[in-house]
């Protein structure tokens, strides 16, 4: 019987049906039985989808992709270490498991930096932005480790930033609109370093990175396509960009709590 650990190996050969028939078939066996690495190839099979149906028509300036690439983690680029022999028990398997998501982490934010039909046709200020912000929420996703400080209580979350910004970020509850905070990070999003706060949506993660901004208070502006959902508005001086892979009707809900709620 084959074991999820082996499964997840080969889900991106099999996506790319790379794989012999027979590893084919007895993966193929296992994913009958394992909802849980079908929704990891089915998330495999969405990406690569998004890649395919947008990369040829909206390649991303060099500026950007050379910033995602400087925005990534170092060890990424280096090889992979050499697998470990299956029989030798789980020994390994997480860093395994961590390097595997690290590569898919440089895939996923490249094929998202690359898919730039996210907010703007044309590469506007807003649209490189935005196309950063997907970027950044997938690789967090991925990495996992996408909550740095985890705590529901925004008198937690709020003093944890100190000394990790160059500004103090308002950290709102929005639990009595029923979005729960789950705690926050810090990443790195046009060139500097960036507060993004993480709320629950029913089983969906929301992100909401904050920073401050010279623009002028702007309404919300939501936007959804590839699965995931942006809005981007401007109050009090901080520039927010929500994303999820919620329902757009939820995110939307969101942005309206937060506004209401925000100083
Ligand atoms: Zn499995």
């Amino acid at each position: 019987m084959m074991e999820c650990d082996e499964a997840r190996d080969l889900l991106d050969a099999y996506a790319d049906n790379a794989l012999e028939l027979a590893e084919a078939a007895r993966l193929n066996r296992h994913l009958q039985g394992c909802a849980a690495c079908r929704a990891e190839l089915d998330a495999i099979r969405g990406l690569g989808h998004a890649l395919r149906a947008q990369a040829p028509y909206h390649r991303a300036p060099d500026a950007l992709r050379q910033r995602v690439r400087a925005a990534l983690p170092q060890v990424a680029a280096a090889p992979l270490p050499a697998r470990p022999a299956r029989r030798g028990g789980r020994a390994g398997g997480w860093a395994v498991q961590a390097w595997a998501n690290l590569g898919m982490a440089v895939v996923a934010a490249c094929a998202l930096a690359l898919a730039a039909g996210l907010w703007l046709q044309r590469p506007t200020a807003q649209g490189l932005l935005a196309q950063q912000i997907v970027a950044s929420h997938v690789r967090a996703l991925l990495s996992g480790r996408p909550v740095d400080v985890i705590s529901t209580d925004e008198h937690t979350v709020k003093p944890w930033f100190n000394g990790r910004l160059d500004y103090a970020p308002p950290v709102v509850d929005l639990a009595p609109q029923g979005f729960a905070l789950l705690g926050g990070r810090v990443d790195y999003v046009d060139a500097r370093r960036v507060a993004v706060l993480i709320y629950r949506a029913g089983g969906h993660p929301i992100d909401l990175y904050l920073f401050p901004t010279t623009d002028a208070a702007a309404a919300p502006q939501t936007r959804s396509d590839d699965g995931y959902a942006l809005a981007t508005w401007v109050a009090g001086g901080m520039r927010y960009w929500a994303i999820t892979d919620a329902e757009p009707a939820v995110l939307k809900r969101f942005v309206r709590g937060s506004t209401a709620a925000s100083p």
